[in-house]
C-alpha cells in the first residue's frame, strides 16, 4: 500500500512504525474472512482492511479522528485473528494500538463514553477496589432491567455468582521447590484475576513447584497494562507496565529468573511487547529483558517433565483463546498437555474465532459480544464435552455466562492430573458459574 506521510510525520517513531505496517498491506482482503466483527456485521469498515484504511487516512491527513473512523475502530476485538490470516505480515497490532492511542489524545468522546471508560480504567485493574465494585455491582444485579445503557446491563450481568476470598498466595513471596530444583520463575499473578477467581494462581504455584520451579511472586509487579492499553490510555498503561519492568528486573539482578511465567494470555501477549512499547523509553533495555523472558504458563510447562497421566474419561472441549492462539501464536502446547495427563481433547467448529471477551469490549460493545459469545457456546456445546478448558480469565468469565457446563483454566486440570486438588469450579457447591456437577 502507498503511504503519503512527509518527512516531518516520519520523525515521530509511532508514525514511522505504522508507515512501515501500512505499507505491508497489499489489499489482498485474505483477512476478511477471518474477523469476527466483518463475519457478524458484514461490512467492510469492520474488517481488517477497512481499519487499516481508516487509520492510514487519520494518521497520513494528521486529522481530528471522526466519530465513524472511531465507531469502527472501537469495534476492533484487537482479537488478531487478522495477522494470524496474512500473508504479508501485517502487524495489525501494533498499528491499532498506536490509532487508539492517536483516538485517546485528539478525539472528545460523548460524556457517558467518557465516564464509563474512565470509570473502567480507574476500577479494573485495582484487585481491590475491583472487589468492591463486585460487590456493589451483586447489590444492583436486580435492578439491571432498569439500567439506561446497555453497556451497564451487560456489567451487571457479567457479575460471577461467586467472589472468592482474598487468596495470601498471591502476596509477594517466593515458594519454594517441592522437588529437586529446575528452575526459578517470576509467577505474574495479574489483577482482575485475583478478584474474579484465585484457584488459577493456585493451581499454578502447586504445579510449578512440584515440577522443580521456585516461583517468586515479585513485590511491586501488578497489573500488565492490557486493559488501559486497548482503551489507548498510554500513560496509564505504560505506568503500569514500568512498575513490573522494574519489579522483574530487580529479581533478575537479585538472583537471577528463567522465566516470567503468566497465566492469563490477554496480559502474556502485552507483556511480551513491552520492548516493543518502551522501544524510545529510557527503560527500553530493562523492558526487553522481561519480554525475553515472558512465557505463557503453557510453554514453561512444555519444558518440564509434566508426568504422563492414564485415560481419565472426561472430555474437555478446548477453548482457545485469541490473545493465546493469535497474539502468542500458541496453538498446540495446551492441547498436547491435556492430553498427556489423559484428558480426551476436543475443539469446536471455528475455533479460531473469538467468544466476544476481548478485555473490557464485552462491556463496551455488548452486542457485538453477545452474538459471538452465543456462536462460541454453541459451537462448544455441540461437541457435548464433561467440561471447558481456557487459558484466560477474560474467556472463562465470557463463556461461563452463558452455558451451564463448568469452565475451568487449562493449569486447574493439569495440577488436578498430576496430584493437586480437583478445581473447586468443579464441584457443585463451589462453582461460581451455574450448572450440575460433573465428577463421575
Ligand atoms: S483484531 Fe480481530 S476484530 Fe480487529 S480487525 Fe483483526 S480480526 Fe477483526
Ligand atoms: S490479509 Fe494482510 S495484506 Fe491482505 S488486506 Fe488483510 S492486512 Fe492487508
Amino acid at each position: 500500500m502507498q503511504t503519503t506521510f512527509t518527512e516531518d510525520q516520519l520523525k515521530d517513531p509511532s508514525v514511522a512504525r505504522s508507515n512501515e505496517i501500512l505499507r505491508a498491506c497489499v489489499h489482498c482482503g485474505f483477512c476478511t474472512a477471518t474477523c469476527p466483527t466483518y463475519q457478524v456485521l458484514g461490512d467492510e469498515l469492520d474488517s481488517p482492511r477497512g481499519r487499516i484504511y481508516l487509520i492510514k487516512d487519520m494518521l497520513e491527513n494528521n486529522r481530528v479522528p471522526d466519530a465513524k473512523t472511531v465507531k469502527h475502530i472501537d469495534r476492533c476485538l484487537s482479537c488478531l485473528a487478522c495477522m494470524t490470516t496474512c500473508p504479508s505480515g501485517v502487524h495489525y497490532m501494533h498499528l491499532v494500538d498506536h490509532a487508539r492511542a492517536y483516538i485517546d489524545k485528539n478525539y472528545q468522546r460523548p460524556l457517558t463514553d467518557r465516564l464509563l471508560r474512565a470509570v473502567l480504567a480507574r476500577i479494573l485493574p485495582y484487585p481491590n477496589r475491583f472487589r468492591l465494585a463486585l460487590l456493589a455491582a451483586k447489590i444492583a444485579s436486580p435492578f439491571k432491567g432498569m439500567m439506561p445503557d446497555p453497556r451497564l446491563k451487560a456489567m451487571l450481568e457479567m457479575v460471577p455468582k461467586q467472589i472468592p476470598p482474598v487468596s495470601c498466595n498471591d502476596d509477594p513471596q517466593s515458594f519454594a521447590p517441592q522437588s529437586p530444583q529446575k528452575k526459578r520463575v517470576a509467577l505474574m499473578t495479574g489483577c482482575a484475576q485475583k478478584a474474579l477467581n484465585t484457584d488459577i494462581n493456585d493451581a499454578t504455584i502447586r504445579l510449578l513447584t512440584r515440577l522443580g520451579c521456585e516461583v517468586v511472586v515479585a513485590e511491586g509487579a501488578g497489573c500488565c497494562g492490557a486493559l488501559t492499553h486497548h482503551m489507548g490510555r498510554e500513560d496509564e498503561s505504560h505506568a503500569t507496565a514500568a512498575k513490573n519492568i522494574r519489579a522483574w528486573n530487580a529479581e533478575i539482578t537479585n538472583k537471577g529468573l528463567d522465566a516470567i511465567v503468566i497465566n492469563t494470555s490477554g496480559c502474556g501477549t502485552t507483556v511480551k511487547d513491552y520492548g516493543h512499547m518502551f522501544r524510545n523509553d529510557p527503560l527500553a533495555a530493562e523492558a526487553a529483558q522481561v519480554s525475553q523472558r515472558a512465557m505463557d504458563i503453557s510453554e514453561l510447562l512444555m519444558q518440564l517433565d509434566l508426568p504422563m497421566g492414564s485415560d481419565k474419561d472426561l472430555t474437555v472441549a478446548y477453548h482457545a483463546a485469541c490473545s493465546l492462539q493469535h497474539g502468542q501464536q500458541i496453538k498446540t502446547h495446551p492441547k498436547t498437555l491435556l492430553k498427556r495427563v489423559g484428558f480426551k481433547v476436543v475443539e469446536p467448529a471455528d475455533s479460531h474465532l473469538c467468544c466476544g471477551s476481548a478485555g473490557t469490549y464485552n462491556l463496551m460493545q455488548p452486542e457485538i459480544s453477545g452474538e459471538l459469545k452465543a456462536r462460541k457456546v454453541k459451537t462448544l456445546e455441540a461437541k457435548s464435552p464433561d467440561l471447558i478448558a481456557a487459558g484466560n480469565i477474560g474467556c472463562m468469565m465470557q463463556i461461563g455466562s452463558a452455558t451451564d457446563l463448568p469452565i475451568v483454566h487449562t493449569v486447574e486440570l493439569l495440577d488436578w492430573a498430576t496430584g493437586g486438588p480437583q478445581p473447586p469450579a468443579l464441584s457443585a457447591e463451589s462453582r461460581p458459574y451455574t450448572g450440575v456437577p460433573i465428577l463421575r
